[in-house]
């Protein structure tokens, strides 16, 4: 039985699957090439994260194909209801990597709150002759503990989130128009605890924040949940992270809100027209920037690979 694992696959997944008897392969195959490949070789499961797509051609093509499994969260890169329809198995990974984006988010959040982003740029080329000057301007950083954090979006990362940030000592606000409340599972050197967390109105999340991190899908009719009118209701001075998607906040209406002080520091791991985002996001001395790595840990790339061979063991199993 033979796995294409066409951009890759932990070690852990590969061992797993091998182990059950299945043959994994995974040299990358071009787009262009891949149905001819999948035929020649018989391969009855696709994995793929981001940068293959399985579209139509492939679906039609490849009578051997059983599952397409995506490692990660989005299907975007795979058309899902056709697959269906035609009766293959389409799976995902989507709680894997929860955890990783939440701790990027801290890190993030620790990064804008005492400007380390902006130092280590800083550092390398005026921390030799200007130490003084750097450390007079990097001195006004503020604690997290005590803060307000608000989260749009109380899923997975959302709820991951709130986790570390109650564990630094932050009030949580959350808005979710889906969801009530949430019990969220503390587990602190080894006693556990269960806090619950009523989730609000955006009005008040908005107006008494002094942190806030977006954890939402990208609306299906494209608009940013976070425009000039969200910004105007902000304390002044907020922070914000966006580690969801590009365009979840409008970028122009995040760099006017950092030019009028309304916003002190943004976070930003996705970027509207990524791999090329605007290079007036890049040169923004108030953003502390990573370049959409928010699910990528090694710990996540196995959870991620041995989900997938769990998932594949299974159906072949029945
Ligand atoms: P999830 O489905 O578990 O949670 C999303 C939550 O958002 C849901 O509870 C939903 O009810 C809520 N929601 C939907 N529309 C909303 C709105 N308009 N306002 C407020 N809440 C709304 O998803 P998740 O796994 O927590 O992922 C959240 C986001 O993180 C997604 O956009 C995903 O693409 C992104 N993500 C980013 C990375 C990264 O590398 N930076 C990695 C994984 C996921």
């Amino acid at each position: 039985m033979k796995i294409l694992a066409n951009d890759g696959i932990s070690k852990s997944g590969i061992d797993q699957l091998e182990n059950a008897g299945f043959n994994v392969e995974t040299k990358h195959v071009n787009q262009s090439d891949l149905v001819n490949h999948i035929n020649e070789n018989k391969i009855e499961v696709i994995l793929v994260r981001s940068a293959t797509e399985i579209r139509n051609d492939i679906i039609d093509h490849c009578p051997s194909i059983k599952i397409i499994g995506r490692g990660g969260v989005g299907m975007d890169n795979i058309n899902v209801e056709y697959a269906k329809e035609k009766g293959l198995l389409v799976i995902n990974t989507p709680a894997a990597s929860s955890q990783s984006v939440a701790e990027l988010v801290m890190a993030h959040l620790f990064s804008i709150s005492r400007s380390v982003f902006e130092s280590n740029r800083n550092m390398p080329e005026n921390g030799e002759n200007d130490f003084k000057v750097l450390k007079k301007k990097y001195a006004k950083g503020i604690e997290l503990r005590g803060k307000t954090l608000g989260i749009i979006g109380f899923g997975r990362i959302g709820q991951n989130t709130a986790k570390y940030a109650l564990g630094a000592g932050m009030n949580i606000l959350a808005y979710d128009p889906f969801m009530e409340k949430a019990s969220i599972e503390m587990d602190i050197a080894g006693q556990k605890m269960e806090v619950t967390i009523d989730t609000t109105s955006m009005e008040e999340l908005l107006s008494n924040s002094d942190f806030i991190s977006l954890h939402v899908p990208m609306p299906k009719d494209g608009n940013a949940i976070i425009g000039n009118n969200e910004f105007e209701k902000m304390k002044d001075g907020v922070r914000i992270v966006n580690a969801a998607r590009g365009g979840v906040i409008d970028e122009k209406a995040l760099i006017n809100a950092l030019h009028s002080n309304k916003v002190s520091f943004a976070a930003l791991d996705v970027f509207v027209g990524e791999p090329k985002p605007s290079k007036e996001l890049l040169n923004n001395e108030k953003i502390s920037l990573t370049p959409h790595i928010g699910a990528a840990t090694l710990e996540a790339q196995d959870r991620i690979g041995e989900e997938l061979a769990e998932k594949i063991i299974n159906f072949y199993k029945k």
